[in-house]
């Protein structure tokens, strides 16, 4: 998963940038790059890392232009090295471009072995990269033109950002998998000149508008394709239409709960799915004198928070987590991921001891962190332990740019949710169903993405149901491949 943000018009784009990227830090924190115009060049910066340690005030200083875009990286496709950093900026025989990618493209394989078999040599292992060969060969004269040609060979998932040295083009793919939306940043009254004219802002998620001060106008939508430059905005839709399928995941997980998606808050929304896991899952017997309703901080706080206050239960910080240590996630090997979620959350035996505890957290992937967590709440005296997931049983791989492991990993593709709750050794466990989360998505954006076209929910959920919206044969076997080439 990753994150891109982009401005055009701003005298200061890069340091705006690199807030909207401090903002977008949840989606990546491998790498973070930044790309700016001052109209005749660009000029790039890429680090490994956060990107409040990656770039100093000097660096932004270099970044100079009204004109600027950047990526935060949590890699999917291609291993975790410096060459495979977004933004990808290069020199070609029509100037100068530069592309940052959210989401995985599908059929990058076949691309790639055909761009070499014409010549073409690759820096990364990234799928990104695929995007500006493909730009670059274009026979079109305009950038825009350049893109779609792009767009009309690639599939998968894609929020693209693209620039050269005078304007930023933004494009959704057809099925709008990732988020993608639009701001504006109006001068403040106080720097308002009589000819100041408003700068277009662009970001994976709105949270990054809420920093720097920008409005959010809307999502773009998918298969959109907006051009940003010195005449303002113009929307097109180059590629033939698709049913809309925007990633459920994001509202259970991914995105920040401050940011709206598909007009809906998300943490509103978070809140509802808590609701709904209990009403469809309650604990018989739970009452405000022995039970506690306790989150996994910080992925099953806002749940937690929906479920307490539906119940009429305590809701109590039962676990506490420490600042200091990244996602145990996304940890090498087994031995270490245990130590991990020990390190990162530790028991508050104040909240526990003696009670019925319910913790709610928003997804089981390995099992790994629910069935230590158990044991750490019993260990802190927790008298019996209920957990309950803000989301379906995750049983398959994502191949739209969210990072998951193999099926074989994935604890419920291979176990029912009896066998899952033993390994848990909790004394109950519910999942919220399919049905229940898709709802609760559509109620909180106000019914909208209520069916589609074809009859479907506008949502991708194959992680949960297997029902991928864009075929996945070379997808399966590109991330074996990837997998390889990450090293
Ligand atoms: P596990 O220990 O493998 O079951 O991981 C479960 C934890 O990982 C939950 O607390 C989730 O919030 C979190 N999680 C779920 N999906 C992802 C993801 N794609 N990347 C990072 N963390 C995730
Ligand atoms: Fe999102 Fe899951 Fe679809 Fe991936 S498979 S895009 S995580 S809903």
């Amino acid at each position: 998963m990753c994150g891109v943000f982009g401005v055009h018009g701003h005298e200061e784009a890069a340091k705006i940038t690199y807030l909207g990227l401090h903002a977008l830090q949840h989606r990546g924190q491998e790498s973070a790059g930044i790309v700016a115009s001052n109209g005749e060049r660009l000029a790039s910066l890429r680090k490994m890392g956060l990107v409040q340690s990656g770039f100093s005030s000097t660096d932004l200083v270099e970044l100079a232009g009204s004109l600027s875009m950047g990526h935060v990286r949590y890699s999917t496709a291609g291993g975790s090295h410096l060459r495979n950093a977004q933004p990808f900026a290069v020199d070609y025989q029509g100037g100068s471009v530069a592309v940052a990618h959210n989401g995985n493209l599908t059929n990058h394989e076949a691309l790639r072995r055909e761009l070499e078999a014409g010549g073409s040599i690759f820096q990364s292992g990234s799928d990104t990269e695929v995007i500006v060969h493909l730009i670059a060969r274009s026979r079109a004269s305009s950038l825009e033109g350049r893109v779609v040609d792009a767009l009309s060979r690639i599939d998968g998932a894609y929020s693209l950002l693209v620039m050269d040295e005078e304007r930023l083009v933004a494009v959704r793919d057809p099925r709008g998998l990732r988020p993608l939306c639009l701001g504006v940043l109006r001068p403040r009254p106080a720097e308002a000149r009589v000819d100041a004219s408003p700068a277009y802002v662009v970001a994976s998620e709105s949270v990054a508008f809420e920093l720097i001060g920008a409005d959010l106008l809307r999502e773009l939508d998918p298969g959109e394709m907006l051009v940003i430059d010195a005449r303002g905005l113009t929307s097109s839709r180059p590629l033939p239409a698709s049913a809309q399928r925007s990633c459920i995941f994001e509202h259970v997980y991914f995105a920040r709960p401050d940011s709206v998606l598909e007009g809906a808050s998300v943490y509103e929304v978070r809140k509802r799915l808590g609701r709904r896991v209990i009403e469809e899952h309650p604990v018989p017997g739970a009452s405000s004198s022995d039970t506690v309703v306790i989150p996994v901080p910080d992925s099953g706080l806002p749940a937690a928070i929906g479920l307490a206050h539906h119940a009429g239960l305590p809701f109590e910080m039962g676990l506490i987590r420490s600042h200091y240590v990244g996602r145990t996630f996304i940890e090498p090997s087994q031995s270490i991921r245990h130590l991990g979620v020990k390190l990162k959350l530790s028991p508050n035996r104040g909240a526990l001891d003696g009670k019925r505890v319910i913790v709610v957290d928003d997804s089981i992937v390995r099992g790994t962190t629910s069935r230590k967590l158990v044991g750490m709440l019993r260990s802190a005296g927790a008298r019996e332990v209920h957990v309950r997931i803000s989301s379906p049983p995750t049983t398959w791989p994502c191949f739209y740019g969210i990072d998951t492991p193999t099926r074989s990993e994935l604890i419920a593709a291979s176990h029912d949710v009896e066998e899952i709750r033993r390994y848990l050794q909790a004394d109950s466990l519910g999942y919220l169903s399919l049905d229940g989360l898709l709802e609760a998505v559509r109620e909180a954006s106000g019914g909208k993405g209520r069916g589609s076209e074809d009859g479907g929910d506008r949502h991708c959920h194959a992680c949960f149901s297997g029902v991928y919206p864009v075929p996945i044969a070379e997808a399966a076997s590109s991330a074996r491949h990837l997998r390889v080439l990450g090293e």
